[in-house]
């Protein structure tokens, strides 16, 4: 298991080190360095003396060894599922599925690599050539959070390599181990040294600052709380860095009088308990039409209280711990807020003693203004909102000020179409619980961020686009 701080081709030692926890009981899994001022200027050093040769290599180079490094990742996916599902928490099945999900995005960037596109045309007046063709941005700064450790650095590192641009990773410090592991697989793949480098800083706030102020550095991308997202785009701005930002979501799950209620049940339990709810895309608001109401909340409620809650490497369990017991405890304040707030309790809502950071799966009923519809969630909690009419459904979901997904479940298609058409989201998601893919484009508008992941829009997050004007 990596440890250390992955700088210039090595493995090195930080100013300190910090613990990382298994969350399902709080004892000690690793400790891992972390780095200080020295370390990170280190890194950028590294990045920056690495790109001129790295951005030169053939497309195909750089994709072979993405390619190389899905495969890996797929051998050697148990293994590094299990460091997933130890310091996150979440279920080993959601762990592998990660795994996989996060290899993907090497393959789509492997395929990806050869594929960005360039334009000539004659200008209209015909004067004179416009060529438009696209380079790497340069330095990256990538920064995730530890709901999917690996999916969210493979996200960004895949993209970022095929572009021809070096990075520098900073993990969440709740599941570094993950993206260390990511790292290390991406070493015996090829990659040269300087090309990625990972960080732990410590103190986080003053260090990310002092390095988005640092010129060799071109391009953020992060993915995290749009709280964060805010701090982090103000520092940005003193250098004008090019930012991507994928935030914080409260998707709406609409579920129409015409829809079957057994499939919506099942596509709400997997859009909002994939992760435990830990997911930017968890669906957080459930509105139902009246018609139907009673029956999905009753089957709903079936559905959830048949989930067993446990450690994630245990089997037989499909609902594990929370991150941390502060995470917990977030979500337990918010239950306990909306109930004063007026919601009833179908299943759980009450926090488990002992130890472990363990919340259950927790069904409310709500009316539409309790002040849980306004906060993003992150865990097994359900709040269930009745509705009368389509326009009224629209306005409930888009009363918000994230934007990243909603999802629409209906028997209707033209129905759910007029539906996502009129939502404010950057996805919908119709009659599923889950649409991310690494060929599609995932982000959000409002809010939620800025710029898409994957897709053929994920490569050009790490690319600026150059016309030359050629005189004929
Ligand atoms: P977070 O914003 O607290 O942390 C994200 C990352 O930013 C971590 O690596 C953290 O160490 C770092 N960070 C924290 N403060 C910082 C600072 N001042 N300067 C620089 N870096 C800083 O988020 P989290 O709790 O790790 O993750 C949960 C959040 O991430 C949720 O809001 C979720 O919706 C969001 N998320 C969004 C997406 C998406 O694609 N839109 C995907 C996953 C998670």
């Amino acid at each position: 298991m990596r440890s250390k701080l992955y700088i210039n081709g090595a493995w090195v030692d930080g100013t300190s080190t910090a613990p990382v926890y298994d969350p399902s009981d709080g004892s000690v899994i690793a400790e891992v360095a972390l780095a200080g001022e020295a370390e990170c200027e280190a890194a950028i050093t590294a990045a920056h003396n690495a790109l001129p040769e790295w951005s030169k290599t053939s497309p195909r180079f750089r994709s072979e060894i993405l390619r190389k490094a899905y495969e890996m990742i797929i051998a050697e996916s148990d293994a590094i599922a299990t460091l997933v599902s130890r310091e996150n928490g979440k279920v080993f099945a959601d762990a592998k599925g990660e795994v996989t999900y996060a290899a993907e995005f090497f393959r789509w960037f492997a395929e990806e690599a050869v594929r960005v596109p360039g334009d000539f045309r004659k200008s209209p007046s015909g004067d004179k050539r416009i060529l438009v063709t696209h380079q790497p941005i340069g330095v990256s700064l990538l920064i995730t959070p530890w709901n999917f450790p690996a999916a969210m650095a493979t996200r960004k590192i895949g993209p970022a390599l095929a572009a021809g641009c070096t990075v520098i990773l900073k993990p969440a410090g709740e599941t570094p181990l993950t993206a260390m592991a990511i790292v290390d697989v991406l070493e015996r793949a090829g990659v040269p040294k300087g090309v990625v480098n990972l960080i732990l800083p410590s103190p986080v706030g003053p260090m990310i600052s002092k390095m988005l102020h640092d010129p060799r550095v071109k391009n953020l991308s992060f993915t995290g709380s749009t709280e964060v997202g805010r701090v982090l785009l103000r520092e940005a701005s003193d250098c004008v860095i090019r930012c991507s930002m994928e935030l914080g979501g409260n998707a709406p799950f609409i579920v129409f009088e015409d829809s079957d209620v057994t499939s919506a049940v099942q596509a709400v339990m997997a859009a909002k308990m994939r992760n435990g709810g830990a997911a930017c895309t968890a669906a957080n608001r459930i509105y139902v039409q009246r018609q139907i109401a009673e029956k999905f909340t009753a089957e709903f409620t079936k559905a959830m209280s048949a989930l067993v809650m446990g450690p994630g490497m245990s089997t037989g369990v499909n609902l594990g711990a929370s991150v941390s017991l502060k995470e917990r405890n977030k979500i337990a304040e918010l239950v306990d807020t909306a109930v004063k707030d007026g919601a009833k309790v179908s299943i759980g809502g009450k926090t488990p003693e002992g130890p472990g950071a363990y919340y259950p799966a927790t069904v409310l009923t709500c009316e539409k203004n309790n002040e849980i519809l306004k906060h993003e969630i992150f865990g097994p909690v359900a709040p269930v909102v009745v509705f009368d009419t389509d326009d009224e459904a629209i306005a409930l979901a888009n009363d918000t000020e994230y934007g990243l997904i909603s999802y629409v479940f209906s028997g209707d298609l033209q129905r759910a179409i007029r539906t996502a058409e009129a939502l404010e989201a950057g996805m919908v998601a119709i009659n599923r619980g889950v649409i991310s893919d690494p060929a599609a484009p995932f982000g959000g508008v409002k809010q939620s961020g800025l710029g898409r992941e994957g897709g053929f829009d994920g490569i050009h997050e790490f690319l600026e686009t150059k016309y030359i004007g050629v005189e004929i």
